[in-house]
C-alpha cells in the first residue's frame, strides 16, 4: 500500500527536493515546492531553465534520481503517469489527426466500463467548457490551432484529473487569439475547480492568469509568490530582471538601523533603503533596482518626493500607452542608461532627445541586492 503522508495533506500537489538531470546537465537542481489544492499555479522562466523538465516529473513521464513527489499527500514516486491523478496538455497539441472531434474527446474513456451514452453525454460537456459545443464530428484535420489546443484541454478534462498540467499550452498561437484563450482557460480553471499547473515563458501570461508564479532559471525555483508580489518584490536580481523591466545601479553601504540600509550612489546620492526590501546575503555592496515606472520626470505638476537626481536624454519612443526615455546619468563614469516610462503622457512634461532634466523617486519603492 502506498503511505499517506500526514504533513502534506493541504498541498494537492508537494515537490521535496527533486534532482533530474540530463548527462551531466542538472534540468532540475533541488527544487522543493508546494502547490494548493484549487490554485492556477504558473511555472515562469527562460528557455532551458528546466519548467518542462519540472512539469514532466509532476506527470511520472520523467523519474527523478532524487526527491520525492507527493500528490494529495500520497508519494507517487513509484506510481505510473497512468495511474496518477494528473494529466496533461502538450505544447504541440497532441490531438489525434486521424480521429474527429469526439472520438478525440473521449479518448481516454474508451476502456471504461461507462455506456455509450454516459460518454457522449461526457463528451457533449467537455466539448461545452472548452467552447466547441456541436463541433463533436469535425475532422481533427478542419480545426485550427486555438480549436485543436481547445480539444485537447476537453480530451484531458474528461478524464477529471485533480491537477492539470499545461505545457505551454498557448505559445503557437497568436498574439490575438492568446490572450482570448488565457482570459478562457482562467475561467475554466474558475469553472471546474481543478488545480491548473501553466509552464510559461511568457511573464504577461504567468502574472495575468496566476494565482501564485513560481520563476525558475537553471533548474532551481528562486521565488514562489502571488504575481504582485512577484513584481513589487523581486527577491532575486534575476527574478527582478526578467519580470517587467528593472534599472540596476551598483552602490555602497554607508549605515545600518534597525529598519533601515543606507547607500551611497554617485548620482542618487544616499538612499535609504527598507530593510524589507533588500534580499541576500549581507555585504558592504549592494544593487538597487527600480523600476521605470517609478522614476518620474520632476515640473510644475510633479514635486519631488524623497529623492532626486540629474540626467539627460538620450533616446526617447513613443511606446502608445506608455512613452518610453533613455536617460544617462551626470557623474557615472560609465555609459550605462537608465529608463524612464510615463503612462500618463497627456499631463506629464515632454521634454526631447538632449534636454536636461531632474528625476524623482520614492525611497519605499527601491529593492535591493548584496553583492558578494
Ligand atoms: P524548459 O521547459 O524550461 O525550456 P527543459 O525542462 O525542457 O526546459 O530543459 C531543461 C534542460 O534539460 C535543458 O538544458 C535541456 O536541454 C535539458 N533536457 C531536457 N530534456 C532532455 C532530454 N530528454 N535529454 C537530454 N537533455 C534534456
Ligand atoms: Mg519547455
Amino acid at each position: 500500500m502506498i503511505k499517506k503522508n500526514s504533513i502534506n495533506n493541504e498541498k494537492i500537489v508537494d515537490l521535496i527536493s527533486i534532482v533530474k538531470s540530463f548527462d551531466h546537465v542538472k534540468a532540475v537542481n533541488n527544487v522543493s515546492l508546494g502547490i494548493n489544492e484549487g490554485e492556477f499555479f504558473s511555472l515562469l522562466g527562460p528557455s532551458g531553465c528546466g519548467k518542462t523538465t519540472l512539469l514532466r516529473v509532476i506527470a511520472g513521464f520523467e523519474k527523478p534520481e532524487n526527491g520525492n513527489v507527493f500528490i494529495n499527500g500520497t508519494n507517487v514516486n513509484s506510481v505510473a503517469p497512468n495511474n496518477r491523478p494528473t494529466n496533461m496538455v502538450f505544447q504541440n497539441y497532441a490531438i489525434f489527426p486521424h480521429l474527429n472531434v469526439s472520438e478525440n474527446v473521449g479518448y481516454g474513456l474508451r476502456n471504461t466500463n461507462l455506456s455509450k451514452d454516459q460518454i457522449l453525454k461526457k463528451i457533449d460537456g467537455a466539448l461545452k467548457l472548452v467552447g466547441l459545443k456541436g463541433y463533436n464530428k469535425r475532422a481533427s484535420s478542419a480545426l485550427s490551432g486555438g480549436q485543436r489546443q481547445r480539444v485537447a484541454l476537453a480530451r484531458a478534462l474528461i478524464l477529471k484529473p485533480r491537477v492539470l498540467l499545461l505545457d505551454e499550452p498557448l505559445s503557437a498561437l497568436d498574439k490575438n487569439l492568446r490572450e482570448q484563450m488565457q482570459f478562457e482557460l482562467r475561467q475554466l480553471q474558475k469553472s471546474v475547480g481543478i488545480t491548473f499547473i501553466l509552464v510559461t515563458h511568457d511573464q504577461t501570461e504567468a502574472l495575468t492568469m496566476s494565482d501564485r508564479v513560481g520563476v525558475m532559471f537553471n533548474g532551481k525555483v528562486d521565488q514562489v509568490a502571488t504575481p504582485e508580489q512577484i513584481y513589487n518584490k523581486p527577491e532575486t536580481k534575476m527574478v527582478a530582471a526578467f519580470i517587467g523591466s528593472m534599472n540596476f545601479f551598483e552602490t555602497k553601504c554607508l549605515e545600518k538601523s534597525s529598519k533601515t540600509v543606507t547607500v551611497f550612489h554617485k548620482d542618487l546620492g544616499n538612499v535609504k533603503l527598507l530593510k524589507n526590501n533588500i534580499f541576500g546575503v549581507e555585504s558592504t555592496k549592494l544593487t538597487i533596482g527600480i523600476r521605470p515606472e517609478n522614476l518620474k520626470i520632476i515640473s510644475d505638476n510633479l514635486k519631488i518626493q524623497s529623492k532626486s537626481f540629474t540626467a539627460k536624454i538620450v533616446e526617447k519612443s513613443f511606446m502608445g500607452d506608455t512613452m518610453l526615455y533613455s536617460i544617462k546619468l551626470n557623474q557615472s563614469e560609465n555609459n550605462n542608461t537608465y529608463n524612464i516610462s510615463i503612462s500618463d503622457i497627456k499631463n506629464s512634461p515632454n521634454p526631447n532627445i538632449g534636454d536636461k532634466i531632474s528625476v524623482t523617486f520614492e525611497e519605499a519603492d527601491v529593492v535591493a541586492y548584496y553583492e558578494e
